[in-house]
């Protein structure tokens, strides 16, 4: 099964997507996982990435594609795959649906996560990231069980300078303006489920591995 998760940020699609891949055993491939690595790792690509990210926009969209065309290359063919923030733009719709042709691969379904600005804004203020392990944490909803500690490795715990208020600013009108256009696209195929994430993810999981086993079969 090969499946996009969509959602503006914060919305909890990297939770839901680590949860789907985990019940499903799919790839799961986030753009952002890859540009927070290269940066990390100090790499062109992430001395690039690291200057549209930090203001809150989209990495250039030919970067992007040429980026996720590696990697959805090296996915064995007989291994199903979710892909996690891409595409953000119909170009890169349109380039990922020529990708898909050339490896002779198709989506099964576009899961796409709905859950208001406001809610939004408060998750990503509270959000903390493990610097070790990329485990993702929520100050009032998913607590560390000690504070500024990773519950899986004991890695510290951070806050993505692109979760700082002015940024989320930026990067919700991006969604707006250049992703969400996605939702009519995928709509006019036949493959999107929307799924409100307002409630508790564990719930909101539940209900997509009912939906994504119906697709599945
Ligand atoms: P995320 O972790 O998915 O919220 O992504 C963090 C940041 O990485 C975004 O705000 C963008 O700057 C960049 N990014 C992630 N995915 C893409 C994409 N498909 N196209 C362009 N930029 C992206």
């Amino acid at each position: 099964m090969n499946l996009i998760i969509l959602g503006p940020p914060g919305s909890g699609k990297g939770t839901l997507s680590k949860l789907i891949s985990d019940q499903f055993n799919l790839v799961h491939i986030s753009t952002g996982d890859i540009f927070r690595l290269n940066i990390r790792q100090g790499t062109p690509l992430g001395k690039l990435a690291s200057s549209y990210i930090e203001k809150g926009d989209l990495v250039p969209d030919q970067v992007t594609i040429s980026m996720m065309e590696d990697a959805l290359k090296q996915i064995a063919p007989d291994q199903g795959f979710l892909l996690d923030g891409f595409p953000r733009t119909v170009e890169q719709a349109e380039a990922l649906e020529e990708i898909l042709k050339k490896i002779a691969r198709k989506l099964d379904a576009v899961i796409n996560v709905v859950l208001p600005d406001e809610i939004i804004v408060h998750r990503l203020e509270g959000r903390r990231i493990c610097k070790d392990c990329g485990a993702s944490y929520n100050v009032d909803l998913i607590p560390p069980k000690t504070e500024n500690v990773c519950d899986r490795c004991d890695g510290s715990l951070y806050q993505r300078h692109d979760d700082e208020a002015d940024v989320v600013k930026n990067r919700l009108v991006n969604y707006h303006v250049l992703t969400k256009p996605l939702v009519e696209y995928y709509t006019n195929v036949n493959l999107l489920f929307d799924v409100d994430n307002s409630g508790q993810v564990e719930d909101t999981a539940s209900y997509l591995y009912e939906r994504m086993t119906k697709v599945k079969e």
